[in-house]
């Protein structure tokens, strides 16, 4: 089987590249690192084939892959505030050039949406049928706009031209290969942490989230793939917790007596989040099964190896 994967070089990417070679595919990876990593893939480099390209111009090839994963996109909060344009470019004009690919030459196509398509929800847990409450002149509206958009034109590509597609909606992920520099929670919790610093919780840390370990994820990623269900599916571990919850977890597993320091909640920043994963455990016969104390302890291999 050959796969093209769109932002291989990134975090879940790089991970969803080892899966898939673990399955023997021939892969081929597109990426122009404005977040991911060459590293990401150094242990594999000999095995793969990598294409520095921007998926906003069209993909320069002509063979046709079987499966076509897309997760080209900044996801961190702080990028929503750098490159708003570019986000909302690539989820919209630059998977449009995935799609256009597959309905030349081909191919399944995978879309990574995203959680935050539900906004700050309304319905808790959230199920694939809530329809969201997203502030679209928000600061966060670059990103979940940009998600809504991607998902409607996978949608019109299957409807009106035939291509075959996956849509997911991917909630917190965590684990190896985040940047240090990320901006997300668990980037930042460890990398203050291992300095022996007091963790930057933001608001009263009441707002919670529901973490799944990457590993979990990406079979999540791949059950989907091969399954026959074209709606979009939740992937995420059901499992809610609040940020200061997480913050003392994460001070006591690294034994860390800064505590926490409280800076102000970003505007728009969702209160709560959790999947109603029934629909992948139905279809897909998936469910996360890394328990998170195992996958902060994985987690802190990695950012105390740095
Ligand atoms: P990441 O930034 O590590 O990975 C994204 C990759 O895409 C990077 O390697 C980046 O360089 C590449 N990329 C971005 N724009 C590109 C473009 N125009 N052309 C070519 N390559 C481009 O982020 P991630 O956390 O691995 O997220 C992967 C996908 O999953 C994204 O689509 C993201 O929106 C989605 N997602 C992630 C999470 C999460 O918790 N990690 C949650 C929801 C959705
Ligand atoms: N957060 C925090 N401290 C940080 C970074 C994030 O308290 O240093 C909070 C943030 O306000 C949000 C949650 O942690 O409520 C998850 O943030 P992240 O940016 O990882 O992802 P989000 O789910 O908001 O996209």
């Amino acid at each position: 089987m050959k796969a093209l994967v769109v932002g291989g070089s990134g975090f879940l990417g790089s991970h969803l590249v080892d899966l898939l070679l673990e399955k023997n595919y021939e892969i081929t990876v597109i990426d122009n690192y404005v977040t991911g990593n060459k590293k990401n893939l150094n242990h594999i480099q000999n095995k793969i084939r990598i294409i520095e390209h921007d998926v906003n111009q069209p993909i320069p090839l002509s063979e046709k892959f079987d499966e076509i994963y897309n997760l080209a996109s900044p996801a961190s909060p702080i990028d929503f505030e750098r490159i708003p344009l570019f986000i909302l470019e690539t989820n919209s004009k630059g998977h449009q050039n995935v799609l256009e690919y597959a309905k030349n030459h081909g191919g399944r196509v995978f879309f990574a949406s995203t959680s935050e398509v539900y906004g700050d929800p309304e319905i808790h847990p959230q199920q694939e049928d809530y329809r969201g409450n997203v502030n679209i002149n928000g600061p966060r509206s670059c990103y979940d706009e940009a998600k809504r958009i991607g998902e409607t034109l996978t949608t019109i590509y299957r409807l009106h031209y035939g291509v075959d597609t996956r849509t997911v909606r991917i909630f917190n992920t965590y684990g190896p290969r985040m940047r240090p520099e990320d901006g997300r929670v668990i980037p930042n919790f460890f990398t203050q942490a291992l300095a022996k610093k007091p963790l930057t919780v933001y608001g009263d840390g009441s707002q919670t989230r529901s973490l799944c370990y990457v590993r979990d994820e990406v079979e999540g990623f791949y059950a989907l793939m091969q399954s026959s269900e074209t709606r979009p599916v939740n992937i995420g571990n059901p499992s809610e917790m609040t940020i200061l919850e997480l913050a003392q977890a994460i001070n006591k597993l690294l034994k860390n007596d800064a505590g926490v320091e409280f800076k102000p909640l970003p505007k728009d920043d969702p209160q709560r989040r959790r999947p109603d994963i029934t629909r992948a455990k139905q279809v897909l016969k998936w469910q996360p099964r890394i328990s998170l104390d195992e996958g902060l302890q994985k987690t802190f291999e990695y950012f105390n190896s740095k």
